[in-house]
């Protein structure tokens, strides 16, 4: 599977949060009355206990904090993180269960199945306050919030000497900024993904912000509009479609100047941009 590949198929925080939407509604009010787990391993492994203690409680909100879902039930939050190929969807309980469809959630009506070909997602069962789980205590800021401003990211900029790229994908300074959204916002920056981060000025910064608000913004909104697939979808979430400028486009002229776009790793990570329009 390319690079490339994999990022589309890879759940962003755009996704999530469209999964997040989709679901709420559905999910709310229901009760569990039973839970099968196909298949305990994934990225971390279900625990043992994890139908029983699940077994008899009731749906309530859902959160979400970086691209982690976090379904409130009666007596604690289940934190759920789709990895890279994972998916939840909503069926009827009679129809079979798919190859990767590793657990299976009875509510009174319908059937909630996580399905996750990979097995890099995971499901933890919390009764604490979740944000003060170890996975999420330590995320930085959410990028559609206000606590990220234009002047946080400069100065956490400002302190790294890696690529911007790589700092901008750290979940520790912003979260939910993947490859896709970074390698875009850095183009409508105009700014070079491999320069050192603590070379980005105020202006560029105060860029990138915006780029990087709009983008997923857009994305979520775009999101929106598949809700319904993504409910009844049976095998592929409504994951948006959006023209991108540079991503996944190395070797193709760049939109805005013509010029040829070009590739490189950084962080293991293929990021494609434009020589002429990024300094
Ligand atoms: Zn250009």
């Amino acid at each position: 599977m390319s690079l490339s590949t994999i990022d589309r198929l890879m759940p962003e925080l755009p996704e999530v949060e469209t999964v997040r939407r989709g679901l709420a509604p559905h999910l709310f009010g229901q009760k569990i009355h039973k839970v099968l787990v196909r298949q305990y391993s994934l990225r971390w492994p279900i625990p043992d206990d994890f139908c029983e203690v699940l077994k008899g409680q009731t749906f309530q909100e859902i959160d979400r904090r970086g691209k982690y879902l976090l379904m409130h039930l009666t007596h604690g939050t289940l934190i759920a993180h789709l990895g890279m190929s994972g998916s939840f969807r909503l069926c009827d309980s009679d129809i079979p269960f798919k190859k990767h469809d590793h657990v299976i959630i009875t509510l009174d009506n319908q059937t909630l199945r996580y399905h996750d070909p990979r097995r890099f997602g995971s499901l933890h069962w919390t009764t604490d306050q979740p944000l003060t789980h170890a996975l999420l205590a330590k995320l930085g800021p959410e990028p559609l919030c206000d606590s990220f401003t234009a002047q946080y990211l400069f100065e956490m900029l400002n302190r790294r000497k890696k690529a911007v790229k790589s700092c901008l994908m750290d979940h520790h300074l912003v979260v939910g900024v993947g490859n896709i959204y970074a390698a875009e916002a850095l183009f409508k920056a105009g700014v070079r993904p491999d320069r050192s981060a603590c070379t980005v000025t105020p202006e560029e910064a105060k860029k990138l912000h915006t780029h990087i608000r709009y983008l997923l913004k857009r994305a979520i909104d775009q999101g929106g509009t598949t809700l319904r697939d993504f409910v009844n979808a049976d095998d592929q979430p409504g994951y948006f479609q959006q023209t991108l400028a540079v991503y996944g486009r190395a070797s193709d002229p760049c939109r805005v100047c013509n010029t040829r776009l070009e590739s490189m790793i950084i962080g293991q990570r293929s990021s494609v941009f434009c020589p002429k329009c990024q300094q």
